[in-house]
């Protein structure tokens, strides 16, 4: 994914960028292709890239362990500077520096690495997922199980596990 920056004057451009996951050899939960919406602020001492990503994945519920198929977002910023220094590298991850001549930006790595980092933590099929069924396993979603879901106040356990016992 290459950014042709002699191409753009100076000021903002909105733009997009679509990769294959193929091209970008992604984990293979991701399919389709991966969209970037970019948006560049060229100037002559920095180019500062903000870029939105959506992609296709394969994902597992964390509550009712169903697969399905979900949008992923995910948005980030690259900054370049450009400086007559070649060999400057900077500390932060998400800073370059470009030599005065450079006339493209490749972001593909960028976009690779938060492709990989636009997983959530909790993934839901539905935020009104109900689950599995704690006693059956049955998934709630798709319908009801015969078990009884009423809470039950703690100081009768001793009594259910007695009557249980005599049953
Ligand atoms: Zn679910
Ligand atoms: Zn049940």
């Amino acid at each position: 994914m290459i950014i042709k920056i002699n191409d753009f004057e100076n000021g903002i451009h909105e733009f997009e960028l679509i990769e294959k996951v193929e091209k970008l050899e992604l984990d293979n939960k991701f399919f389709d292709k991966v969209k970037c919406r970019i948006k560049m602020d060229k100037s002559f001492s920095q180019i500062v890239i903000l870029c939105d990503i959506t992609v296709l994945a394969h994902l597992i519920c964390d509550r009712c362990a169903e697969t399905f198929d979900g949008e992923i977002n995910n948005d980030f910023l690259l900054t370049y500077l450009i400086s007559g220094d070649e060999d400057k590298t900077s500390e932060n991850d998400n800073v370059y520096f470009l030599k005065p001549d450079q006339d493209k930006i490749d972001i593909t790595k960028d976009v690779k690495e938060f492709v990989n980092l636009s997983i959530p933590m909790k993934i839901l099929c539905d935020d009104d997922c109900k689950g599995l069924c704690t006693k059956c396993g049955v998934n709630l979603n798709k319908g009801n199980c015969t078990c009884s879901h009423e809470s039950i106040d703690p100081k009768w356990l001793p009594l259910m596990k007695l009557k249980d016992k005599l049953n």
